[in-house]
């Protein structure tokens, strides 16, 4: 089968390897359709992860298989598995954990000791997958693949909101309106926060975050923290950017005094922190990592009812063969600014 593999910076490569079958307690899927995350354009421009590494849970070694967020239909089951019909149609959580260690033990296992995910060792961007049946999350079948792969990064999202204080009628600031920003405002308003402001330099970007009902700002143009001020600074911040001492800046000083900011982006580089500025303000500085099992539940629950809708995110579909061409290499140069959620489907499969 063909699959995305990752030899080295800057070098992957569609190759042909062995279909994966599934042992027991496990589901194997055709994948329909898988979304490219800011990580996997880390991954790619980067690739920290040396080949030689063996994952304790997944026990995957390089060169990695790329693609986290993806959903298809069971193929077949593996023995102990009788709940899971072939054909239907599964949202892939890929976030392994080993259930024993003391973040497992208090439930945070987003946060787990030998924590990882399908696709960053081990992907979606292939035409078959094997998941552990508890990764395998059914979708109605209305909502399609295309909504079942936008399920993985909205939980980033979902998590990122439910790790804050926002409640109905706060105020909101997103910092960022790529795939987790918009996601973001897509979770605030099923929470029913009244206002959410965006900063965002893209205007394609910050048009689809207007479409989706928020106040938008650019930052080379506007005193983003002025302008939030002048009403009395907002409840919560997000950081969906990682661009760093700016946004940082911005997220904190854009908040109303007690307010929480909250850091849901790879930040690359340090920042300064003036840690007088929280004494005095009571304002808070708070991380969110992943998702955990009941978030990825969650979110599919909340798609369903129509309180959450993921589709505008979506900018971009093309196929396997393309993923390195018009996929990574696209996002990381003239897409950068222009799309949001592209999806990669594998085509005609043998
Ligand atoms: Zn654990």
């Amino acid at each position: 089968m063909k699959s995305l593999l990752l030899y080295g910076a800057h070098d992957a490569r569609v190759v042909d390897v062995p279909e994966p079958e599934a042992g027991p307690g496990q589901v194997k899927i055709r994948v329909e359709c898988a979304g490219i995350c800011g990580s996997d354009l880390s991954l790619f421009e980067y690739s920290p992860i040396p080949s030689d590494f063996v994952h304790p849970l997944l026990c995957t070694q390089g060169p990695h298989a790329l693609g986290h967020e993806f959903a298809g239909r069971v193929v077949a089951v593996g023995d102990g598995v009788d709940d899971l019909p072939t054909g239907t149609l599964v949202a892939i959580r890929p976030n392994v954990f080993d259930g024993t260690c003391a973040a497992c033990s208090r439930g945070e296992v987003n946060l787990c000791e030998n924590g990882g995910f399908i696709g960053v060792s081990g992907g979606g961007f292939s035409e078959y997958v094997v998941a552990g049946r508890d990764a395998a999350y059914p979708v109605p079948e209305e909502l399609g693949a295309e909504v079942a792969a936008m399920i993985e990064s909205t939980a980033v999202a979902w998590h990122a909101v439910k790790q804050s204080p926002a409640s109905e009628g706060s105020s909101a600031l997103v910092i960022g309106a790529g795939p987790v920003g918009l996601g973001l405002v897509a979770c605030l308003k099923a929470r029913g926060v009244s206002t959410i402001h965006v900063s965002e330099p893209s205007a394609a970007r910050g048009r689809l975050a207007a479409d989706m009902g928020a106040v938008v700002h650019d930052p080379t143009v506007d005193d983003v923290v002025a302008r939030l001020n002048a009403d009395g600074g907002v409840d919560v911040s997000f950081d969906a950017s990682g661009v760093g001492q700016p946004t940082y800046d911005t997220a904190l000083r854009a908040l109303r005094p007690g307010g929480t900011s909250v850091v849901v982006a790879m930040f690359h580089d340090t920042v300064q922190v003036n840690l007088q500025e929280y004494m005095v303000s009571e304002k808070k500085l708070i991380g969110s990592m992943a998702y955990t099992a009941d978030d990825f539940a969650e979110v599919i629950d909340a798609v369903t009812s129509g309180v959450l809708d993921p589709r505008p995110l979506i900018t971009g579909r093309i196929v396997l063969d393309d993923v390195v061409s018009q996929g990574l290499e696209h996002l990381l140069g003239t897409g950068r600014n222009t799309e949001v959620k592209v999806l990669v489907s594998p085509g005609d499969v043998d």
